[in-house]
């Protein structure tokens, strides 16, 4: 990247200064300035930095500090900390769910056939002979002219649903995005929608394809304590249970009702009706409470002409704290790539923005948030209480888990074909003569699974990127290796850790590219948009009185 930016340079330099010019290309950022920050962030002394432990101190202060140092504005009112209040809720469902009203009861077993949690806030909840239905793919989704709850009166009743969204692995490009997973796809949103209607219960069903993971992902995900953001009702308006069921024993309780064959045939249908299986769920989870709080770490600066209008940069700094030893006895989760590069790749842009000659029209935000681990609850925190308003947000920039294999000739954008915001880093891309990719699996709908969701639910354009595989120095079958091995050897494990030959060079360039379509948005008086079929549309258009 140096001589190909010093070649670049004696080009661009004369129009950069002279000020004009936010479209071309300029790369502040080095992988030093990027490692210096992995380096305090993933050390041992800080446990992983997992919330509420002396971790979230640390890397905290070190947030703020390193924001202070640059000359940064707090961004909460006078504080570089925004408090996020968390209630975690340990849930003991019974051992069985007993189902009846069939030919025969049936008792399906914790873990071996179900889980389930409640997020309600209370001592006890409890399912007594709820009625069971099959609700497709529970979806509503106007866009797409799709209702699975039409003409349903779901309340104090179990509702059964698929997971992924009708347009998965169906053959038609046109139904929903075929194969690209959309929010509606989403177990978050399965619950969502299910609360809406006033389910009792809803139980997902687990088929590893659409799922895109295994059914002990699922199981693992349900052995300890949740957090969630604490809600002024409690979470009263939450099913009472949430959870999923394994395709066997959903099988067994859609044959009770007669039904049988290929469910996601069934439910893809655009005639599909919701179906009572005539039968009756009982269960009871006894929960326990714990109310904390967490800090997302927030800076400003402040823009010359538009200080109202901001561009927001987000990094989640939380990791899994102190876990499970590996081989090797190494029982700290350090995170130095998830999510260590991604808020030392925000320092970084920091100090290239109070660097710059001329100072951004509009403000810019730094948001290293916590909870990401848990539930992207911080940026959840924030997206429902903004500091900066919504409507005046341009976009959200988001850095998660940066590759640590050096520079690529590509791009990947998550979740590509959403919004406006790949259109600025093709056009960079472009003059460096790079490429930019979608995300590897988009099936597996990594687009709602990083911190940018959250802005993307409440409207705000939001941009998730990495580095592709196509290494400069080895080619792209070696950089398919190594995300290959960052993933399955390193990923959520002990040995995701910092080392003095970390090659930061890629986190630099996924820097410097962000830097620079944070400089180009804070510069213009325009706001980037949704694509026509994406999801977040509307909610855009609402808030921006469209
Ligand atoms: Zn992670």
């Amino acid at each position: 990247m140096k001589l190909r930016n010093t070649w670049l340079l004696a080009f661009v330099a004369p129009a950069f200064f002279a000020g004009c010019s936010h479209d071309q290309i300029n790369n502040p950022i080095t992988a030093t300035d990027i490692k210096s920050h992995i380096a305090v962030l993933a050390d041992d002394s800080l446990q992983g930095r997992k919330p509420f432990t002396i971790g979230e101190t640390k890397a905290t202060a070190y947030i703020a500090s390193q924001f202070k140092k640059l000359g940064l504005e707090p961004g909460n009112n006078g504080s570089y900390f925004q408090d996020v209040p968390m209630v975690e809720v340990r849930s003991t469902p019974s051992a069985t769910m007993k189902i009846s009203g069939g030919k025969a009861d049936m008792a399906l077993s914790f873990m071996t056939d179900f889980v389930a949690s409640t997020r309600r806030e209370v001592d006890t909840v409890q399912l007594k002979n709820s009625p069971v239905v099959f609700a497709g793919y529970g979806i509503v989704a106007p866009e797409y002219k799709w209702n699975d709850y039409a003409g349903l009166d779901v309340k104090g009743k179990t509702v059964i649903v698929l997971v992924n969204d009708p347009g998965f692995k169906s053959g038609e490009h046109n139904l929903f995005k075929g194969d690209t997973m959309t929010y509606y796809g989403r177990w978050t949103y399965k619950y969502e929608e299910a609360a809406r209607h006033g389910a009792a219960a809803i139980l997902i069903v687990h088929q590893a394809e659409p799922a895109s993971y295994a059914w002990n992902v699922v199981t693992n995900s349900f052995t300890g304590a949740k957090l969630y953001l604490q809600q002024s009702d409690k979470h009263m308006s939450r099913c009472k249970a949430e959870g999923w069921i394994t395709e066997d024993a959903a099988k067994k309780l859609l044959a009770a009702a007669g039904i049988t064959g290929d469910m996601r045939a069934i439910a893809r249908k655009r005639d599909f009706k919701a179906m009572p299986l005539n039968l009756n769920a009982s269960l009871v989870i006894q929960t326990k409470l714990k109310y904390s709080t967490s800090h997302n770490v927030i800076a400003v600066l402040k823009g010359s002409a538009r200080p109202d209008e901001c561009v927001l940069y987000t990094a989640h700094w939380d990791h899994l704290g102190i876990g499970k030893p590996d081989a090797k006895g190494d029982s700290i989760y350090n995170g130095a790539v998830d999510n260590a590069s991604g808020v030392a790749a925000t320092l970084a842009e920091a100090k290239a923005f109070i660097a710059l000659k001329d100072k951004p029209q509009r403000s810019i935000v730094f948001l290293a948030v916590t909870g990401e681990e848990q539930g992207l609850l911080g940026s959840e925190y924030y997206a429902t209480h903004p500091i900066f308003p919504l409507n005046k947000t341009v976009a959200d920039l988001n850095m998660d888990a940066l590759g640590s294999y050096g520079e690529t000739n590509d791009f990947s954008v998550t979740g590509k074909g959403q919004n406006d915001l790949e259109d600025y880093v093709e056009s960079f891309a472009k003059q460096e003569g790079r490429t930019v990719t979608g995300d590897k699996n988009p099936g597996a709908g990594g687009y709602y699974r990083s911190d940018h969701f959250n802005f993307a639910k409440v409207g705000v354009p939001a941009l998730d990127m990495n580095n592709g595989a196509a290494s400069i120095a080895h080619g792209t079958a070696w950089g398919k290796s190594k995300q290959k091995e960052y993933n399955e050897q390193h990923y959520h494990q002990p040995s995701d850790n910092y080392s003095a030959d970390m090659d930061a060079n890629g986190m630099a360039e996924v820097a410097n590219m962000l830097f620079n379509v944070g400089n180009k948005l804070a510069n213009e008086t325009t706001f980037p948009g949704w694509k026509d079929k994406s999801e977040f549309k509307a909610v855009r258009d609402k808030s921006m009185g469209k």
